[in-house]
């Protein structure tokens, strides 16, 4: 798909750019990216979970899910946000490579993506490589966001693959792609920002609708979560139907 498809010279031409005037001297290390997943999580599934642990391994980066609040681009969640983090808690345990932010969830109002990479970036300075991860599904709705084009003066974006969920892209999201797309990680570490990246992760089509879907029905979504979500009744309770 031509959106995927990085141009000539992607990652040289992008560290040339100096991508948003992020960029630092050739002689200093590079910091370690740090990249965000964020989502309602509504409940995790392992097609999260494994995404953010491939980004993790394939972008040599700190990962960290980011569960929103009140998310502003889609239905409020099912379940409230203490019953979301337990989830997370539950299926992020007995591993160190992916973590988690709890910072949208003590934000009042909507959880803007520019305003938590905003203050990602005061709290890690200008040099970092900050990254928002994000399925094709939701990168293709990216320029409906607040301040979308903001994101790019803060973050690079990395496009996790979701081959059956692909929405066609809009044409300034295309734009953005054609100038930014850059054909190998190690150019998201030339830069603190700017950039765009695809990534080719396991195709696991699970969704949240579609756990949530079987819970309602009274049925149990075992593999397609963390066997750790299922040991405990009350982490799913607010997805099965009452009891009758
Ligand atoms: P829902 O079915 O409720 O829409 P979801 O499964 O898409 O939920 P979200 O919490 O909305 O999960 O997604 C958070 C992020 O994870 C988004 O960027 C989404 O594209 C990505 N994502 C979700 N499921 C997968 C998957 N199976 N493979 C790759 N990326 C995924």
């Amino acid at each position: 798909m031509a959106r995927v498809r990085a141009p000539a010279g992607g990652a040289d031409a992008a560290a040339r750019r100096g991508c948003a005037g992020l960029s630092r001297g050739v002689a200093t290390p590079a910091p370690r990216p740090l990249a965000i997943f964020g989502g309602t999580f509504d409940p995790v599934h392992l097609g999260h979970l494994r995404a953010a642990w491939e980004a993790a391994e394939q972008l040599d980066a700190e990962v960290r899910l980011l569960p929103a609040r009140v998310p502003p681009h889609r239905p409020q969640p099912l379940a409230s946000a203490a019953a979301r983090v337990a989830l997370l808690r539950a299926a992020l345990a007995g591993q160190d490579r992916l973590g988690l932010d709890l910072r949208e969830l003590a934000r009042p109002g909507p959880s803007y993506s520019v305003d938590t990479l905003s203050a990602l970036r005061a709290e890690y300075g200008t040099q970092r490589p900050l990254i928002l991860l994000l399925g094709e599904d939701a990168c293709a709705g990216l320029p409906s966001w607040d301040r979308w084009m903001q994101l790019f003066d803060l973050a690079h974006i990395v496009v996790l693959t979701r081959p059956a969920s692909r929405p066609p892209w809009p044409d300034s999201l295309q734009r953005q792609w054609r100038q930014r797309a850059v054909a190998a990680p190690a150019a998201l570490r030339a830069a603190a920002a700017g950039a765009m990246f695809s990534l080719r992760v396991s195709a696991l089509e699970i969704s949240a609708s579609q756990v949530r879907a079987l819970l309602a029905a009274g049925r149990e979504p075992r593999y397609l979560l963390p066997d750790a979500l299922l040991a405990d009744a009350a982490l799913l309770a607010p997805y099965r139907m009452p009891p009758l």
